[in-house]
């Protein structure tokens, strides 16, 4: 069994979760399985670094991009941001707001975060239309710094989301 077939079977799919008709990629079931959890990291590593992309700082998107982030950033000798939901973040942020299907969301950093300049790294467990993490990148050149890079552990490829994010490396690890 090659390393990507054992991380794919740790994946578990939930059928309409969260709405009818959606299948939910559940990645807590990866983490809970010793061997899929130390190739997840180990590929990721490896991609990131085969890409040339060398960040200052590895940014988590909340929630499941807080399961992967600070780890990359040891391994990679980065620091560690969080981008959040709103009201979260105690001192000064800087907002964005993006478009959903249906209405808006908003996602927040904080304004000193990482300094004017800095190289970043923008990690989640899946990309679907992008919408996010595309908000984040926004958020990220909004403060002054620079987007190196995205690692996702799952994408969902008919959804494009590739397609909405800028010309810097992607890794990914499994597409559905
Ligand atoms: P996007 O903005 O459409 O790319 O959606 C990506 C965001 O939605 C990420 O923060 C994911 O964690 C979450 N997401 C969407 N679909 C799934 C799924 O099937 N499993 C886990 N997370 C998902």
């Amino acid at each position: 069994e090659s390393k990507l077939e054992i991380l794919k079977a740790s994946v578990r799919t939930v059928p309409d979760f969260p709405k009818p008709g959606i299948q939910f990629r559940d990645i807590t079931t990866l983490l809970h399985n010793p061997d899929a959890l130390q190739i997840t990291f180990d590929l990721l590593v490896e991609r990131i670094q085969n890409s040339g992309i060398a960040p200052n700082y590895v940014i988590g998107i909340e929630s499941r991009g807080f399961m992967f982030a600070p780890t990359l950033a040891c391994a990679l000798g980065a620091g560690f941001v969080p981008v959040r939901k709103p009201g979260k973040l105690p001192a000064a942020v800087h907002t964005i707001e993006y478009d959903l299907e249906y209405g808006t969301d908003r996602l927040e950093v904080h304004q000193d975060a990482m300094p004017a300049g800095s190289k970043a790294l923008v990690v989640d467990d899946l990309i679907a239309t992008g919408g996010t993490a595309r908000a984040t990148a926004n958020l990220i050149d909004n403060i002054g710094c620079y987007v190196v890079g995205f690692a996702f552990v799952i994408e969902l490829r008919d959804l494009g989301g590739r397609s909405q994010l800028p010309d810097v490396p992607i890794v990914t690890l499994l597409e559905y």
